[in-house]
Parts: structure tokens; C-alpha cells; sequence
């Protein structure tokens, strides 16, 4: 169930580590940013990366989106959840979709809260904003996360029957970055390169 909320709703939310929100995944769906950052923390190229930890959905429609992988079991845990302690291996870098859990972003100033038991009381607890404040790269990597949303939709929207052309923005928005390089900086670069392919 999910219910539409406020940026300055106040929500109670307190996590027990039950691990429940990393269990039926394959779903988690990382931006660029995502993909550096986690690279760069487990000391990897982000080529290794994608290929040992992700797939990528190819759509006929819409543009591809990368994923991670979920562990094959009958759970369909996420590959990076330690079993033993219910932990994140990648809690420090985990991707935006999983620290902003469990809310969804909606629009600039409203979530959808997803309900899970650990979401309780609306009118007691931290207000949404304090909570997302909380993860480093709500706002560092927001601008970039924005832009990013605009494009693929634009490219969705206007190049919907044009399939080579979704797959050279995709290589071009997700691929070959370099791990050890700012992951900000690098996207902004893509992101020019991406509008003059688009004339916007
Ligand atoms: S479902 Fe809620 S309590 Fe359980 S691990 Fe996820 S955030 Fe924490
Ligand atoms: S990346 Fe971490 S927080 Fe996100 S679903 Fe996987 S184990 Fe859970």
C-alpha cells in the first residue's frame, strides 16, 4: 500500500533491520551517480560492477534501466544484503531508491510513503525532509537526479519508435564512467553531451 504524502509531513519511521524492504527486489533502479559511488566503494571499475552486480531491462518502448541483481533464492533477495546481520554491505553508498526508502518521490515536493510496518504514527516522529536529509546525496546528486528524470522521459516521450536512438542516449547515460573520478562532475559532462544530441 502507498500513500500519497507531503515534503514536510511528519512521519514516524524507525528502522529494526528486519530486511524485509530488501527481499523481493530486482527493482532497485540506479542512476549514474548510483553506479560510480558504489563502484568506487567496492573498489571496482564500473564495468566490473555492472556485470557482477547488476542487469539492465531492456524495454521496447522506453528507455533501458539498470537494476541490481537479486540473489537466486526464493526470496529474490538483494545481492547485497548480508543475511547474517540483515545488513546493507553497501549501506554507506547504497543507492538513492534505498535511502530514501520508504518514500518514493512523487514530484519536487511530494513522496508516496510506502507502508511498511516500520512506518507508523503520521503525526508523530521526524518530518520527511529531516529524514531524506539524512543520506549525503539527497541533495548533493539532486540537480543531477532531476535532470536525469527530465531527459528520460523527454527521450521516452519523443523518441518512442526510435530504438537506436534510446540506445546511444542509455550508453551514453549510464556507461563507461570511471570509478575513481567525482561522480557528479562526470554526469554533468553526459548530461551536456546528452541535451546537444537532443537540440535542447
Ligand atoms: S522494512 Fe523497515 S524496518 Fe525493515 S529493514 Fe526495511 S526500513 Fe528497516
Ligand atoms: S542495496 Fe542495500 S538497502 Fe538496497 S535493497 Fe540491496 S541490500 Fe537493501
Amino acid at each position: 500500500m502507498v500513500d500519497r504524502i507531503n515534503y514536510v509531513t511528519n512521519v514516524s519511521f524507525k528502522c529494526n533491520n528486519c530486511g524485509k524492504c530488501c527481499r523481493l527486489r530486482g527493482d532497485i533502479v540506479l542512476y549514474p551517480m548510483d553506479i560510480i559511488r558504489i563502484s568506487n566503494f567496492l573498489n571496482i571499475s564500473c564495468k566490473e560492477f555492472l556485470k557482477e552486480y547488476t542487469i539492465t531491462l531492456e524495454y521496447s518502448v522506453i528507455l533501458s534501466q539498470i537494476v541490481i541483481k537479486s540473489k537466486n533464492d526464493k526470496f529474490l533477495t538483494c545481492i547485497f544484503l548480508d543475511e547474517e546481520n540483515m545488513k546493507c554491505k553497501i549501506y554507506e553508498v547504497r543507492p538513492i531508491a534505498c535511502s530514501n526508502f520508504p518514500f518514493i518521490l512523487l514530484n519536487e515536493n511530494n513522496y508516496a510513503v510506502q507502508m511498511v510496518p516500520c512506518v507508523q504514527d503520521f503525526n508523530k516522529g521526524s518530518k520527511v525532509i529531516d529524514l531524506l536529509m539524512q543520506n549525503p546525496y539527497f541533495l548533493s546528486e539532486k540537480k543531477q537526479r532531476k535532470e536525469i528524470d527530465k531527459l528520460v522521459s523527454l527521450v521516452n516521450e519523443k523518441y518512442e519508435d526510435l530504438d537506436w536512438y534510446k540506445k546511444i542516449i542509455f550508453k551514453i547515460l549510464y556507461l563507461g564512467y570511471n570509478s575513481k573520478k567525482n561522480a557528479v562532475s562526470q554526469v554533468k559532462k553526459r548530461l551536456i553531451l546528452i541535451k546537444i544530441l537532443l537540440n535542447i
